[in-house]
Formats: C-alpha cells, structure tokens, sequence
C-alpha cells in the first residue's frame, strides 16, 4: 500500500510540497498528543500537526461539537447569517482587549495576513508594508512579499513572488535578509537568551529607524511582526524592542500588525496572546493554524475605526471564510482550552521542558542554543559553539530521522532548516516532556557516535 501511494504522490501530488523523512510517514490515527501509522507505530506528535493541533489530534469534545454541526449545517456562505458565527465572533473578541474588537473570518494564515495588508492600505493611505528578516506570513503571492526567508523565495522564474514583481512596495526589515539559499554562509542568528551574543536592543532599534527614514517604507503603511518567529527557527525579539519599534512605526502612520498564527491561543503560556508578552497593543491581530484545531479556519481581528476604513474602499467577500463548521469547531477549542487551562499547562510544561532540553547545550557541542517560550522551543544545532555554523542539513536530517525512529515527531526551522521545532499540542504532560527530551539525547548521543 505505501509504494502505491508513493507512486500516486509522485505522479499526481505537485513536488513543490516537501515531506519530513527519506520515507515520508503514512499516518492514519491521531489521539490527542498522539499519532499512529499503517505500520501499528505510534509517535508522540510534539509538532502538534505543523502548530496545528492545539488541544489534541481528534480531541473528543472538538470531534462531538464538529459531528453535531456535520449534521446540522456545514456550510451557507457570508451572505446569510447562521449561530456558529454569531457565538465564536462573541468568544473571540471577548478575549481581545478593546478596542480589537471586529473580527473578518477567512481559511488560512496567508488569506488573512493578505487581508491585514489590504486593511493597512486602505486605514494609512499609504502603500509600504515591511516586515523583518526570517520573517513568515503566508505563501500567497501578497504575503510572500513579507515572507522574507530564502527558501521560500528563489528560482522563481523571473523573479516572480519576490517583492521586485508582486509587491514592489513590501521591503525587507532592519535584519536584511538573505535572498539566496545558497549566498555565502552566514553565522548563526545571534540569540535572544545568551546576552553576551546578542545586539543590544537600542542597536536594533537605530537599524530599525535608519530603515525607516531611508526607505520605501518611508509612507508606511503597515508592520508586520510575528512576536516570536516561528518557521525561522523560535526567533525571540531584544526585550522592548516591538514596543519601540511599534512607536517607529505609528510615528509615521503606520499600522502595527501582530501575526499570532503560531503563537496565539495560550501556547506562549503567560499570555493567551504573543503580543501580550512584548506589552503591545497591535492595531490587526492575525490568527490561524492553532484555531480551531487543524481544522481550515482563520482570523484577522481589527479596530472598528479599521474596519470602516477597509469598508469604504471595498466590498470584500470569502466564500468559506467563517462558514458554520469552522465556527462551531473554533467554539470548541476556545471551550476546550478554558476548560483543561491549556494554557496553564502551557506554562507549566512549557517551562519544565525549556529547562530540561537547555540541559543539552551543556552537554552537547552541536546544541548552539536553546530557546523559546511556553510550548514553543527551538533547538539550535550547529557545527560546533566557537564557529556557530549551522549543522549541516544532512546531519540535522539524520537526528531528526533518528526521533522518529524512537517515536518522537518534531518540526524544523531556519535558513538552513537547522533548528528543532518543540511545539507539541497544549495536552502534552511532564512525562511525555520527559520522554521527548531522552529520545532527543538518544539521537544526539547516536549522531556523536
Ligand atoms: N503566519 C505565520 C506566522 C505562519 O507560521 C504561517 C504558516 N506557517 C502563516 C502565516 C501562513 O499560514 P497558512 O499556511 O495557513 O497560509
């Protein structure tokens, strides 16, 4: 059966779309933290889908509201009204501070970072959008603009996606960027949590004005910033430095926009929200991915004073954006996460899981650093800690193989796809932290050999 499905995705599923693993798993069950191959393997899924999975895979009270609505209604489009929405726009905004308080619901992350750029345009007047370097915000060809990290970027023919063509106004944040995957090899980001290797926040800050003053992005019209960045490998911000930044930005007619789309909904643990941890007040929250479960939904949550400007300039329209089973799904897990205090245990385990993993850069040579928030860790490998040169991709992908092997799933990130993923779903418990973290050496301990 797996070769016929490996000859059927070769022939007929687009090869843009990578797999993890030189056998890319089949899967066919998850449980909660929990995933289960054709083979009767099972592996404990500490990328919760791709940041997907918030409360667990088929959470059973997610699964009961989502069947009760199959059978009810599954879909009218925006031009009718229905409950579902009218109770998950109530949820949603009650838990934003004022005055975030209108709430457009779309599919995906990109749909609606598309559509905040759109609202920025339209409040500010203005065109320029920047974001930072290792920045993501969507795939769509708006968003990749502001998606600034090279491999999502090159061989295009002509340029095409890149901000030369698309977006010719969307400039490249105070951290550059590196256009090309294969420019002269840069040395390890310096990090957030080592003090001594990190830019003081006020050095940041001169960049970010310099770009400011003596860009494009002089008629600004919007920032984009995810509060720790997440496919860049677990990126964490200088303290104070979005808050400032955020002034910069205002200062010139800007709108601020936070990209919670991995880091919203209590994984960070303190906060229910990553912008709540930088003390920022955003004009646009965007949210997806952990939504509603893994289920296609997202957000984009505004000002009313946006969302006149928006509707002024246009009528804007979304067939599935908000449609009954999405709603009644977002419903759940926002129950759900109150319920079982998913972000309690965010905190919690969170905490418990970043002290032990950190144990490994002590340890290990290769481990360069250790970092994150809450359930949102990244492992740093490098060739060795004087160089910080990332490991080279092959023997990341062996480590990485190696953990699947032992029953551990974890996700990727980085220019060079050198830093470990851990962002399990918000179920996870201290054993199974325990559990990551041996496999995790295991594989360490396996690669040195
Ligand atoms: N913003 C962030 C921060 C993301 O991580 C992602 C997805 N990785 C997106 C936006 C785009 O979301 P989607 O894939 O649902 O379009």
């Amino acid at each position: 059966a797996y070769d016929h499905a490996l000859e059927i995705h070769r022939k007929h599923l687009s090869p843009v779309a990578a797999a993890y693993f030189q056998k890319p798993l089949m899967l066919h069950q998850g449980h909660m933290e929990w995933l289960f191959d054709y083979e009767g393997n099972r592996y404990l899924d500490f990328f919760s889908g791709i940041v997907t999975v918030s409360v667990g895979h088929c959470h059973p009270k997610v699964n009961a509201v989502a069947q009760k609505q199959l059978g009810r209604l599954w879909h009218t489009s925006s031009l009718f009204f229905h409950p579902p929405i009218h109770k998950y726009a109530e949820e949603l905004s009650a838990l934003l501070p004022e005055p975030l308080k209108v709430i457009f619901l779309v599919n995906s992350g990109s749909e609606a970072n598309d559509l905040a750029m759109v609202m920025a345009r339209a409040h500010s007047k203005n065109t320029d959008i920047i974001s930072f370097r290792g920045a993501y915000h969507g795939c769509s060809p708006y968003t990749l603009g502001l998606t600034n990290i090279s491999t999502f970027r090159m061989e295009f023919p002509s340029g095409m996606g890149c901000q030369s063509t698309m977006c010719p106004d969307v400039f490249r944040g105070p951290w550059g960027g590196s256009h090309c995957r294969d420019s002269p090899v840069q040395t390890i980001r310096k990090c957030s949590c080592a003090p001594d290797c990190c830019q003081a926040k006020d050095q940041y800050i001169e960049q970010f004005k310099d770009t400011l003053n003596t860009s494009v992005a002089k008629s600004i019209a919007g920032f984009f910033a995810e509060p720790i960045q997440g496919v860049n490998g677990i990126v964490q911000y200088p303290k104070g430095f979005l808050k400032e930044a955020f002034e910069l930005v205002r200062e010139r007619g800007g709108v601020c926009v936070a990209d919670e789309v991995q880091t919203g909904f209590g994984r960070l643990g303190s906060h229910f929200w990553g912008f709540q941890t930088h003390e920022v007040l955003p004009d646009i929250v965007t949210m997806a991915k952990g939504i509603a479960n893994g289920f296609p939904m997202a957000a984009v949550v505004t000002t009313q004073e946006i969302a006149k400007s928006l509707a002024r300039c246009m009528l804007h329209f979304n067939t599935f954006g908000g449609n009954p089973m999405a709603c009644a799904i977002g419903s759940a897990v926002l129950e759900v996460i109150k319920e079982e205090k998913a972000q309690e245990n965010s905190q919690d385990v969170g905490t418990y899981m970043l002290l032990k993993f950190a144990k490994l850069r002590e340890e290990f040579d290769i481990v360069g650093d250790v970092r994150g928030k809450g359930l949102m860790v990244g492992i740093e490998m490098v060739q060795d800690k004087m160089s910080r040169q990332p490991l080279p991709c092959e023997e990341v992908n062996q480590i990485h193989e190696d953990c699947k092997n032992m029953g551990l799933l974890v996700g990727r990130g980085g220019t060079f796809s050198q830093t470990f993923r851990i962002v399990p779903p918000m179920c996870v418990t201290k054993p199974e932290a325990d559990f990551a973290v041996e496999v995790f050496r295991s594989a360490l301990i396996q690669h040195m050999e």
